[in-house]
């Protein structure tokens, strides 16, 4: 069997002894006849299977207690609009636009609410995290809302902005990647199919007092209330991809946790950028300071040579 080297930011790499994990429990789910894909979200195997996962995410995250973990479908881009249709309360959101997934959030958001962009890094081709001490945040906003990892441009909020304003952020490329403080964010979320499982879910970590009851005009199936008092078994979710998840959660833990994972993705990195540095072909595109640990953008400045690498990375397995 040969693989590939496999840099995709998503849906990316998963541990080879997961993958083998789940193709030997493929036919036949530790004794239960059949396969997870074929299980009723309704058995025991399955709420067994939601638990743990749930569990060890919490164990592995220290999620405090007040807050709720839902797996959702739709992927980060549902979020998008769901969040401003949950959190919305004074009806104005503030959004740190660092690269295009948090501008295409605030675009979805501005549908649905007063969404302000509060700080921009589109002058420099979204190479920086805009400054947060600087931020001139709406004390009555909703929400303020940042892309923790900005996937494309290679960026990563070393810092986080200190407000009392709820703080939204989107993990999607940067989950599990290092060790976090739950407490600092209102809400948590992330596509699962970069650092987590296959695609087909999402994971929300919402503080228990931003649910809201009462969403008039919200469709029930877009209330986080609705998946958290259903234990993200309201509709038949996408199991498969849950018990994915909980493969790697495990993994995870059988690997030194958040720090073993922080350790593993500095060294990778590390290695790259101390090579992009030196190279007199390569440039690294985002600047030092807010550099990703998980995505490591670099070109050599000429759209020819570029195509040219690629061609030949793929030639070699890459
Ligand atoms: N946010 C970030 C940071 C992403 O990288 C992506 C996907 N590349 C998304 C959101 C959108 O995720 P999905 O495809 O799951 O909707």
């Amino acid at each position: 069997m040969s693989r590939v080297f496999n840099f995709s930011a998503g849906p990316a790499i998963l541990p080879e002894s997961v993958l083998n994990k789940a193709a030997s429990e493929m036919l036949d789910y530790q004794g239960c006849g059949m396969s997870v894909m074929e299980m009723s979200h309704r058995s025991k195997e399955f709420q067994d299977i939601i638990d743990r996962a749930e569990a060890d995410l919490r164990e592995l995250m220290d999620i405090p207690d007040n807050y709720k973990v839902l797996f959702l479908q739709g992927g980060a881009s549902l979020l998008f609009a769901m969040i401003p249709m949950n959190l919305k309360k004074n009806g104005k959101a503030d959004y740190i636009v660092s690269g295009s997934w948090s501008k295409k959030a605030w675009q979805e958001a501005s549908g649905i609410l007063d969404a302000r962009k509060i700080a921009d890094s589109s002058d420099e081709n979204f190479s920086y995290v805009p400054d947060v001490d600087t931020l001139d945040i709406d004390p009555n906003a909703d929400y303020v809302y940042i892309c923790q990892n900005e996937t494309i441009y290679g960026t990563l909020y070393h810092k986080l902005p200190e407000t009392d304003v709820p703080l939204v952020a989107d993990v999607s490329s940067c989950f599990l990647s290092e060790p976090i403080d739950v407490s600092k964010y209102a809400l948590i979320y992330g596509g699962v199919q970069k650092n987590i499982g296959p695609a087909g879910a999402a994971v929300v970590i919402i503080r228990e007092d931003l649910i809201q009851d009462d969403l008039p005009g919200v469709p029930k199936i877009l209330q986080f209330k609705t998946h958290a008092d259903a234990g993200s078994l309201y509709n038949t979710p996408p199991c498969y991809t849950i018990y994915m998840c909980g493969l790697v959660f495990q993994w995870l833990k059988e690997n030194g946790g958040l720090e073993g994972a922080k350790e593993r993705n500095y060294k990778k990195a590390q290695i790259l950028y101390d090579f992009l540095d030196e190279s007199e072909l390569f440039s690294p595109t985002a600047r030092k300071e807010d550099r990703s640990i998980m995505n490591v953008p670099f070109v050599t400045g000429d759209d020819a040579l570029d195509a040219e690498f690629i061609a030949a990375a793929t030639e070699k397995g890459f």
